[in-house]
């Protein structure tokens, strides 16, 4: 008896959740002003209220963002438009009677800030991030949502987005809310390049830019093939692309002064904001590579700390040093594998990597992992007050590609490499999707070395603790120099001004300044008893002298003449020099080295 009650509630449950839908109508009436208009109707509800909200966080956004300050006029209406009470609950969160399991809401949005993260209406261009956009309903999260986006008439714009397509034009379904936030959308004048690549499983995959970008089709065309080149790179790196949803990956693309800089990754698109000129040129790639990077590394290799994503508040893991450092790496990586960059070009970048760990405060303090915590304040999170940052935090990108950098060359140095590793945990999680534990990564790196004893040891000094590398006899393998790049000139700081030398920002700790009582906002009137007024004053000045030297220093800390004893110290900063530009040697076996490690791994 009981049993039967159950099967029947069961049913009835079953039924009411299978016609439960949710159906946006986004239209663009007062574009000129930044506006859009935005209709969500429920139908199938059993609730008898219903929460609407705007979101607090955004998919690959760490921090949180009050969405909700952007939306106003909200009203609800009935099954007939006759407008009935909403009772506004929190900032962002409208609760709204159902009558016959139906509700609906509208509202205005407000939108100026063209990026991955937010969204943009204006009457040249139109991108929204969903949680940015959509409010959603709290009680019907695994329903599914239709969207019909109204374009302007006349303008010849069109529309691209990893929503599913339906038979309507512009009309495009998700199946449940975590898809549906995960959807970016750009409408405006696109151009659309496409191609196939086939996959592992021997299925094409349909790859498309969709690029707003002042240029024509033959410079979209030229473009798309550097894109398509570090799509084949990238694949290169795991044996295989993951099998997107609906057959296609999409790159959004806006590249215009008049955007936000900012690049998202999503499950099967990406949105590029790039606030520069359009000339297709290499240096508007490594966006590019990074973000698609993710599809792989964020999107399917997922950290069991952001699964599922939530809406309402910050979302911390403890895994970005991997999720965005080591994408961070790749990025990088492919854009050298793909004949983009140089070999001077990589070397830079691996000289900013190498000073990341070795020579910032936050990397010494703490480890990648904690500091993968911080992205709830620091991923683009909003604070007015000071914080001393710049003495307790290094982010999780640089910081985790100097660990990814780390492990690479000391798997080659094993006759592995990172490749190996990555397609390792690609098989065990990503293909899967089975979110994955720190202590996971650590088992794939026992797995792939046969080394427990180095896998515990690699995690236990350098992901959850934050002891230095010497990454000098890992280089040499490379045949590349690393060496102190101010070697025996004397240091201050690495300071930076406002105004007349007055100190812009927090000094750091072990730094001659910080130990003479220098802080922020303080200003440099004279060192050594002569009167400095630039940059440069201080460079001549310290040119008479050493590393070890003492001398005073006078400035003006709110509104009182100070004066301090300092101690010049040498800049700890590292270079990464390549062996033939010191008419160093570089044998066979370092360019073999180089060349599995830096060069095209397509076949
Ligand atoms: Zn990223």
């Amino acid at each position: 008896m009981t049993r039967l009650l159950n099967t029947i509630a069961l049913l009835v449950t079953m039924h009411a959740a299978s016609a439960q839908k949710i159906s946006y109508d986004v239209s663009f009436p007062n574009m000129v002003h930044h506006e859009a208009s935005i209709e969500v109707t429920v139908t199938g509800a059993p609730q008898k209220q219903l929460l609407f909200r705007m979101s607090r966080s955004s998919p690959g956004r760490y921090a949180t963002h009050e969405f909700g300050k952007n939306v106003y006029d909200v009203i609800a209406l009935d099954q007939a438009g006759k407008q009935v009470p909403v009772e506004r609950v929190d900032g962002d969160v409208y609760r709204v009677n159902t009558a016959d399991g139906f509700a609906k809401v509208r509202y205005t949005l407000y939108a100026n800030h063209p990026d991955g993260t937010y969204a943009g209406v204006d009457q040249n261009s139109i991108q929204l991030n969903m949680p940015a956009s959509l409010m959603w309903v709290k009680e019907l999260e695994k329903a599914p949502a239709e969207v019909n986006f109204r374009l302007p008439e006349g303008k010849g714009w069109t529309i691209a987005t990893q929503l599913k397509p339906t038979e309507k034009a512009n009309v495009f379904t998700a199946p449940d809310l975590q898809y549906l936030m995960d959807s970016p959308v750009k409408i405006g004048k696109l151009i659309v390049k496409k191609w196939s690549l086939k996959n592992k499983d021997n299925k094409n995959l349909d790859f498309r830019l969709a690029l707003e970008a002042d240029t024509d089709q033959s410079g979209a065309t030229q473009f798309a093939h550097k894109i398509q080149k570090i799509t084949e790179e990238s694949g290169a790196v795991f044996g295989e692309f993951p099998s997107f949803d609906y057959g296609q990956y999409t790159f959004l693309a806006s590249i215009n002064p008049y955007v936000k800089g900012d690049g998202m990754e999503h499950r099967n698109s990406t949105m590029i904001a790039l606030p520069v000129k359009f000339d297709g040129s290499n240096n508007l790639l490594g966006v590019f590579s990074h973000e698609f990077f993710h599809s792989w590394n964020v999107e399917r290799i997922r950290p069991k700390s952001l699964e599922p994503f939530n809406y309402e508040k910050s979302n911390m893991s403890q895994a970005l040093w991997f999720a965005e450092g080591f994408t961070q790496y790749y990025g990088e990586l492919i854009l050298k594998r793909a004949g983009f960059t140089t070999l001077e070009d990589i070397a830079r970048t691996f000289s900013g990597l190498v000073n990341t760990k070795e020579n910032t405060p936050g990397a010494r303090r703490v480890s990648p992992a904690e500091a993968s915590c911080m992205a709830v304040f620091v991923d683009a999170g909003v604070a007015v007050d000071k914080t001393n940052y710049p003495n307790t935090y290094t982010s999780y990108y640089p910081y985790g590609a100097s660990i990814a950098l780390a492990l690479d060359l000391e798997l080659m140095s094993r006759k592995l490499s990172l490749d190996a590793y990555m397609r390792a945990v690609w098989a065990q999680y990503g293909q899967t999707e089975i979110a994955y534990t720190i202590s996971d990564l650590q088992q794939v790196l026992e797995t792939v070395t046969g080394d427990k004893a180095f896998a515990l040891d690699f995690f236990k000094k350098y992901v959850n603790g934050h002891e230095s590398f010497d990454y000098t006899p890992w280089f040499q393998n490379a045949g590349l120099t690393l060496k102190k790049e101010f070697e025996g000139q004397a240091w201050l700081g690495n300071l930076r001004y406002n105004g007349e030398l007055v100190i812009a920002a927090n000094t750091i700790k072990g730094t001659p300044a910080y130990q003479a009582g220098l802080d922020i906002d303080d200003q440099i009137l004279k060192l050594d008893g002569k009167s400095v007024k630039s940059e440069s004053d201080i460079k001549t000045l310290l040119t008479g002298h050493k590393p070890g030297d003492e001398i005073s220093v006078e400035y003006e800390h709110r509104g009182e003449p100070k004066l301090a004893m300092m101690k010049l110290a040498e800049n700890p900063r590292l270079v990464l020099v390549p062996n033939e530009k010191l008419n160093l040697p570089v044998t066979d076996a370092m360019q073999a080295f180089r060349k599995s490690w830096l060069d095209s791994k397509v076949r």
